[in-house]
């Protein structure tokens, strides 16, 4: 039996891999615009780095790494998010002492064990955000500026932002043990999962997608009734500069993440086109990380775009492939060699130049000259290898000029604008 790929783990082949490129050619595009830079690292990590950060009672690190003992019996993980490892990087290698304000992005395959389906996979990829150092809600505001300018630049206006603040060490406890008591009443109608983390996780408990449970909890105490003065002047200020900048968002108070580290501002941008896999990015602010990996204490804030998701929305056939800009089909031996030698030179001058490598016939070269779209075509004969001249064929209109060999390339060029 033949090989294939790990369930829940995708090939990207030619005739998608064209919308990839056009997303992430435009991350790079937008972000660069607002100063950020990309920060590369590793897929995989010391398990720890994730159990630390992302939180041990989280879906996450309780069953959805990949995580493994290498050949020295060290526990590593593939990684399941990006925000963690930047952060390990920015302490390694002391970022903060370069600039006060770091902003980093970063795109690359995420792994997590969960049940692959629409939009859900074991591997999947992240394009994400990070800036660190800031506490002003301006940037807070800024974050997501440039996302909602990303999603422009892509074309996809089918989301909608959702916000909410998550409090901080100081409020978000008595909120925690307020939101426990409440679950305490109503147990019995919560399904077995939540009945298992009420106590560990309870805010994951109002983003839980059993129909029971959203029931169940619909009149739970909001976190953002609970937020103390700072949190609360903040979130204030984040709504306020998002109205400046005139980015709609509406506030969704039963909005937590499944990660450990976010405080304050949390958001998502959620499509109603992809069924419950209705996150297509989501962030927030992770004030206190930076210093719980061993850090300075620096706050931070971030987001993560799932690119599965938007390639799922923006129809992955809408890129249209490259083409070859020319074709060159030759009739004889002699002209087959010059054509291969045309044809190298021509690539190395920066044109998409094809030829047939089956010593098919000219009308077979011409089909396929048609199929791959070649935008020129050019024949190649005795006489033309005499003259040094050749007839140019411009596909769209059948029209045919005379063009020299030796200054075929110019002469592309110019048509090809
Ligand atoms: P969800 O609620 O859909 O499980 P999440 O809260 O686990 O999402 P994050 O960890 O915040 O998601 O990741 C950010 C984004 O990455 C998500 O909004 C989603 O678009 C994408 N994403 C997360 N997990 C997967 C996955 N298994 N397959 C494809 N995309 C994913
Ligand atoms: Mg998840």
């Amino acid at each position: 039996m033949s090989i294939t790929a790990i369930k829940g783990m995708n090939d990207i082949l030619p005739g998608e891999v064209e919308t990839w490129q056009f997303l992430e050619g435009k991350a790079r595009e937008v972000f660069g615009c607002y100063g950020f830079s990309e920060c590369r690292t590793p897929v995989v990590e010391k398990t720890e780095l994730f159990c630390r950060s992302i939180g041990e009672t989280t879906d996450i690190v309780e069953k959805e790494m990949y995580t493994f003992a290498d050949k020295s019996d060290n526990s590593l993980t593939l990684r399941p998010e990006g925000t963690a490892p930047v952060m390990r990087s920015f302490i390694q290698h002391k970022l903060y002492n370069l600039d006060p304000v770091s902003k980093l992005y970063y795109l690359g395959p995420m792994f997590r064990y969960e049940r692959p389906q629409k939009g859900r996979y074991r591997q999947f990829h992240q394009i994400g955000a990070e800036v660190i150092g800031v506490e002003d809600p301006k940037i807070d505001a800024q974050v997501l500026a440039m996302l909602d300018r990303y999603f422009r630049e892509i074309g996809i206006d089918a989301v909608s932002l959702q916000i909410n603040s998550l409090g901080c060490p100081e409020c978000r406890p008595a909120y925690r043990q307020q939101l426990i008591e409440y679950l305490e009443t109503r147990l019995s109608s919560l399904c077995g999962e939540c009945q298992r983390r009420y106590q560990s996780n309870p805010l994951r408990v109002l983003d839980c997608k059993v129909e029971g449970c959203k029931q169940a909890t619909c009149d739970a105490p909001a976190v953002i009734e609970h937020l103390c003065e700072h949190c609360d002047s903040h979130f204030n200020k984040v709504k306020n500069h998002l109205q400046t900048l005139q980015i709609p968002f509406t506030v969704n108070s039963r909005m937590v993440r499944g990660l450990d580290y976010y405080v304050r501002t949390t958001f998502e941008l959620v499509t109603d086109q992809l069924g419950s896999q209705n996150a297509v990015a989501a962030g927030g602010r992770y004030d206190g990380l930076v210093q719980s990996l061993g850090g300075p204490a620096l706050p931070g804030i971030g987001f993560a775009i799932g690119v599965e998701r938007l390639v799922l929305m923006k129809g992955a056939d809408q890129i249209a492939p490259e083409v070859p800009d020319l074709f060159l089909a030759a009739m004889g031996d002699a002209a087959v060699d010059q054509a291969f030698v045309l044809m190298s030179r021509l690539q190395s001058q920066g044109v998409r130049a094809e030829m047939d490598y089956q010593g098919k016939g000219l009308k077979a070269q011409m089909r396929r000259a048609n199929k791959l779209g070649a935008r020129f075509t050019l024949i190649l004969g005795e006489n033309e290898l005499q003259t040094g001249r050749a007839q140019l064929k411009k596909m769209a209109d059948s029209s045919q000029q005379e063009v020299s060999l030796e200054g075929l390339a110019e002469t592309l060029a110019g048509q090809l604008k």
